[in-house]
């Protein structure tokens, strides 16, 4: 319960030091966050079950284990999310992909979703979400809530940079859901974005401001 992974193996701590970098290149950023994101994906899925599969050698027969690629469904949070969708992807590209599209109305605070797309049977699946920035918490848990809705099998969190903050309202909201940070920052400015954080990962992303 409660569960926050830090994934501070050196190569991800490296790569993550050239992207909070602020004269990174949005090129060099989106390969960067493309390499952290398979390295994330080889410790979120550590505990996944394989299932024995018989295969042949060139030499012999055996007994081999495989993953259910098709179990496994990446959450995007939109739009940054995708900048890590790719590398995670590149790593289980059969997993199946879910899109959440969902922002804070800035005057009511209130939730308002525009884009909602799940695989069908929900119920079966192993769900791996994936947004850069856990920065207040407020739209994960918004984004979570509503995936929840579906009734995966399973749910664990992904995000490059994570704020104190953002896990303690994120765990007060879903202490069962594990969360899996490259980074784990002090605080938040007076907008919400993380410091020192790397700035707006979906700009930074796609070069847009
Ligand atoms: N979203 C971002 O992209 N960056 C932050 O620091 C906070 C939210």
């Amino acid at each position: 319960m409660k569960e926050v992974h830090v994934i501070d193996h050196p190569l991800v701590t490296h790569k993550m030091t050239h992207m909070r970098k602020k004269d990174t290149s949005t090129g060099r950023f989106r390969a960067l966050a493309r390499e952290v994101s398979m390295l994330l994906a080889y410790e979120v899925t550590r505990d996944f079950p394989l299932s024995p599969v018989d295969i042949d050698t060139p030499l012999a027969p055996m007994k081999a284990k495989v993953l259910d690629g098709k179990k496994i469904v990446f959450v995007s949070i939109l739009r940054a999310g995708n900048g890590i969708l790719d590398g995670m992807l590149e790593i289980l590209p059969s997993a199946r992909v879910g899109h959440i599209g969902i922002y804070r109305d800035p005057k009511t605070l209130v939730a308002v979703e525009y884009y909602f797309k799940m695989p069908p049977n929900m119920e079966s699946r192993d769900v791996i979400v994936v947004d850069p920035m856990l920065a207040t918490g407020h739209s994960s848990v918004a984004a979570v809530d509503r995936l929840l809705e579906t009734k995966p099998k399973s749910v664990k969190f992904v995000c490059l940079v994570a704020s104190k903050d953002g896990i303690a309202l994120f765990h007060d909201h879903h202490p069962e859901i594990p969360i899996y940070a490259a980074a784990v920052d002090e605080e938040l400015n007076e907008k919400g974005y993380i410091l020192p954080g790397l700035g707006d990962a979906g700009d930074r992303l796609y070069g847009t401001r």
